[in-house]
């Protein structure tokens, strides 16, 4: 593992000319990867793979491929629709291309409740940031 070795300035440099117009969320993303809080959670055997971002609030789900975010400026401001991705997002792409993506492997019995856990978390940061819709 030789990840210690990517500065922020090095990384930042990589990504700003494709993420250029993603203004000071790659700073922030760029500090996420660095800071190792892109989680993958790898469940065996069936290779399932979750991912989070670990956020200020706590944790974050992501599905890169689509893309979604459960943070809720993805939710919010529809950055989906947009093409444009949130800092969460963004964590995990420049994680994932440089080898910054910290996996941890279950086992798939662990699967449901490892989902119900971030799912509580993910509600948990939608009540206390006050801007939760009353009907979803
Ligand atoms: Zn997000």
């Amino acid at each position: 593992m030789k990840a210690e070795e990517e500065s922020a300035e090095g990384l930042k440099q990589r990504f700003t000319q494709r993420y250029s117009r993603h203004g000071s969320k790659l700073d922030r993303a760029v500090q996420t990867a660095l800071g190792r809080c892109v989680k993958e959670h790898l469940f065996l055997p069936s290779k399932r793979r979750v991912y989070t971002v670990v956020g200020n609030l706590g944790d974050e789900f992501i599905d890169p491929e689509k893309p979604y975010c459960s943070c809720s400026n993805f939710f919010f401001r529809g950055l989906g629709q947009k093409g444009e991705l949130c800092y969460h997002l963004l964590s995990y792409v420049i994680a994932s291309e440089s080898g910054l993506v910290d996996t941890t492997t279950f086992s798939d019995e662990e699967y449901e409740l490892l989902m119900a856990a971030l799912v509580s978390d993910v509600f948990h940061i939608l009540d206390t940031s006050g801007s939760s819709p009353r009907q979803v």
